[in-house]
């Protein structure tokens, strides 16, 4: 069994349940190494309805459940970045994605994930992280590229980004932009995983718990419609593209 390895770049704690909780849970299960940085601890969040901690409290609650999250699905290796929530957009880019470039040339990972270009919810947070995940996707493997990183380069073959269905958004009335349903390069089933990915939601995200996604649906709707995660091949290196995929692992050899 090769020796498989996914990292996962979101902005805020909960990003990686929520929206990847299911993929995270899965190849973990299956044997990978699972990675995740995430940029900010969500001190911009709620403190919980009821409040669970203070406000002065919320980053250190929110860094200790995405801790537990993590445990949960199986992620090994966590890197939470020194950002304030809410202030992605007015960062030094360069150096935020000389963060990402770092990461990723640590973790030489064979496929990155992150955000589409609209942030799933449109949150400013999520879109400069897709951007800038975008731009250390090719960066890491530039050997011209952050050389004060002293770290070798690394091309990882895969860029996926998560994405929706236009035909489910519509279904069920989601107030954010979905993808062409042909567009999309794969939907994993992660039923077997529903359970981590709903723990990892609801009992280690305690402080978000009361705001979930597709929260117009009844809840077993909401789970049905939570159990296939989407993604976009967003670009590849060194190996051959294909539109037709199973699994993200597809087309990797190591
Ligand atoms: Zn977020």
């Amino acid at each position: 069994m090769m020796n498989r390895r996914l990292l996962g770049l979101f902005a805020h704690p909960d990003d990686e349940s929520r929206i990847v909780g299911g993929v995270l849970a899965k190849y973990a299960s299956e044997g990978a190494k699972v990675s995740l940085v995430v940029a900010t601890r969500g001190e911009a969040g709620s403190c919980g309805e009821p409040p669970l901690c203070t406000l002065e409290d919320l980053p250190r609650v929110r860094e200790r459940e995405l801790r537990e999250a993590c445990a949960v699905l199986g992620v090994t290796d966590l890197t939470i970045l020194e950002y304030r929530d809410g202030t992605l957009a007015t960062v030094d880019r360069s150096k935020f994605i000389g963060h990402l470039v770092a990461a990723i040339r640590r973790v030489r990972p064979h496929i990155i994930l992150t955000f589409g270009p609209e942030g799933r919810t449109l949150h400013p947070d999520h879109i400069v992280i897709h951007e800038a995940a975008t731009a250390a996707f090719s960066l890491a493997a530039d050997p011209g590229a952050y050389p004060e990183l002293r770290q070798f380069p690394h091309a990882t073959p895969k860029l996926y980004y998560t994405t929706f269905p236009q035909s489910l958004v519509d279904a069920i009335q989601w107030s954010f932009p979905g993808q062409p349903d042909n567009e999309i390069t794969i939907a994993l089933d992660i039923r077997p995983w529903i359970g981590q990915k709903k723990r990892a939601t609801n009992e280690a995200h305690r402080t978000q718990a009361h705001d979930q996604p597709f929260a117009n649906l009844p809840e077993d709707e909401r789970w049905r419609a939570l159990s296939t995660e989407y993604f976009f091949l967003a670009a590849t290196q060194g190996i051959a593209r294909s539109n037709q995929e199973d699994d993200l692992f597809d087309g990797i050899e190591a």
